[in-house]
């Protein structure tokens, strides 16, 4: 497609730009938990640690706190954003309200070459899972349930299960890795594959609700946050 010189629009490029690299490395640390949950980090301390100055640490941190991971506390920087066990409880409530029911309605009519694709986002989660990658994992594990749900054909309804399941991303995967779980939940998404191809709606049902459940478990008790509470 021609690009039209008299839109102000500037092309996209491939060249990741420094806030999206500092976006990915942020990232990768708030789910790794090298960041601790509730507790408030600068800008300028941060950007000391990664090596740039605070400018596009505060960008990073706009676009993070957009998605939920962080929120903004005001002249003191950001906190990173922890859930309560109630609110990852209600979470998982929803989730198993969609996705149970999204798979089996899916069994036995996924088209061989998506469920070749589905495959190989579980196999992208699993090796994640072994490597001890969590960032890595999050994003495969965020993948596959998304490509699922897309399948069903109701953008807002992916839009929507997805952000839910990015909102318990941390405390989710915490508790998975602290049980050295992470592997067989990775195992789960193989298996969801397997079932969704032999057709089997009840099994690939009763897997989606097992595998959703076990990934709600976790979350601080029913703190109030410690607004003070800081790394700075
Ligand atoms: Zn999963």
């Amino acid at each position: 497609m021609p690009i039209n010189p008299d839109l102000p629009i500037t092309p996209l490029t491939q060249q990741p730009t420094l806030r999206e690299a500092v976006t990915q490395s942020l990232y990768a640390a708030i789910v790794s938990g090298a960041l601790d949950e509730g507790l408030l980090y600068s800008a300028p301390v941060l950007g000391a640690a990664l090596g740039v100055s605070a400018t596009p640490v505060r960008e990073a941190m706009m676009d993070l706190s957009r998605e939920g991971f962080v929120e903004r506390v005001k002249n003191k920087g950001f906190r990173i954003t922890g859930l309560t066990k109630r609110a990852i409880r209600e979470i998982t409530e929803i989730r198993l309200l969609i996705e149970p029911i999204i798979v089996a309605g899916l069994a036995g009519r996924i088209p061989a070459s998506a469920l070749s694709e589905l495959n190989g986002v579980a196999n992208r989660a699993l090796a994640s899972a072994e490597a001890a990658d969590l960032p890595g994992f999050q994003l495969a594990d965020r993948d596959f349930h998304s490509e699922i749900l897309r399948h069903h054909g109701n953008e807002e309804l992916v839009k929507l299960a997805t952000n839910l399941h990015m909102r318990t991303r941390l405390t989710a995967v915490k508790s998975l890795n602290d049980s050295d779980l992470l592997i067989d939940h990775a195992r789960e998404h193989v298996e969801i594959v397997r079932l969704l191809e032999s057709g089997d709606s009840s099994k690939a049902k009763h897997l989606m609700g097992r595998h959703v459940s076990q990934s709600g478990r976790g979350g601080s008790e029913e703190r109030e946050e410690s607004p003070n509470a800081t790394a700075l």
